[in-house]
């Protein structure tokens, strides 16, 4: 593809992301991350030539790997992936915009260690596993909100946004709009959360009709 045919493809989904968000509210604003972990350094250069400007990894070396590469350029990067606690430190270094899965007290009570030790803030978003599905990671339903409060209360280095989650693995419609509508669920419960991060290529339209504000889009948007 050219640029111009990139552009003219990529336009074609922010006017799909256009016309979910007008279903909510005029005022419904979604943010789109470009989850960049299939993709190279050229390729977050080309959308990044048609406005992308938050890109996404899931893996703490590549992150920085490509942001080392890419420096020059005004990107915002997040991480979206499964944090080992080994990893921290590594991921603290690059000063992400957001880390996205937060996804259990232990992990919370380190990370906070780690931000105080460098005299640091993050911002973070609660990963939910609201299917509850043995492959996800992330708080269980039932616990999330109170997870929540207690991260806020005994963790000052930890900024919580909000909540993330990834749809329903399954081919019914019904599944991942109800795995959706459970995580907005809890986002309108958990005090100041301004963040509701859901929806990937496969399902972002029906992500945003049930409330999401932030999309996850990788393969649709680098065209794999
Ligand atoms: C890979 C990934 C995405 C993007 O997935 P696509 O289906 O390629 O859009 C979004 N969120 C997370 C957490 C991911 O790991």
């Amino acid at each position: 593809m050219t640029q111009t045919e990139y552009k003219i493809y990529v336009d074609d989904i922010v006017r799909r992301v256009e016309f979910a968000r007008l279903q909510v509210s005029d005022y419904h604003i979604v943010k789109t991350v470009a989850i960049s972990k299939y993709s190279t350094s050229e390729e977050i250069e080309k959308l990044y030539n048609i406005g992308q400007r938050a890109f996404g990894e899931n893996k703490v070396q590549d992150l920085k790997s490509k942001a080392e590469t890419l420096e020059d350029l005004p990107l915002e990067w997040h991480f979206v992936g499964n944090l080992q606690k080994n990893k921290i430190n590594n991921l603290l270094d690059r000063d992400p915009t957001l880390f996205h899965s937060l996804d259990s007290l232990e992990l919370a009570s380190e990370l906070q260690k780690k931000l105080l030790a460098k005299n640091m803030t993050l911002d973070c978003l609660m990963q939910i596993n609201s299917a509850k599905e043995d492959s996800k990671h992330g708080f269980m339903p039932e616990v999330a909100l109170d997870a929540y409060i207690q991260i806020s209360k005994e963790c000052p280095n930890i900024n919580l946004r909000g909540v993330m989650s990834i749809g329903a693995h399954s081919d019914n419609k019904e599944k991942v709009k109800q795995s959706f509508l459970t995580t907005h669920a809890i986002y309108k419960e958990c005090p100041d959360a301004t963040i509701c991060s859901m929806g990937m290529s496969g399902d972002f339209e029906l992500a945003i009709v049930c409330g999401s504000n932030m999309i996850r889009l990788g393969s649709i948007l680098f065209n794999k």
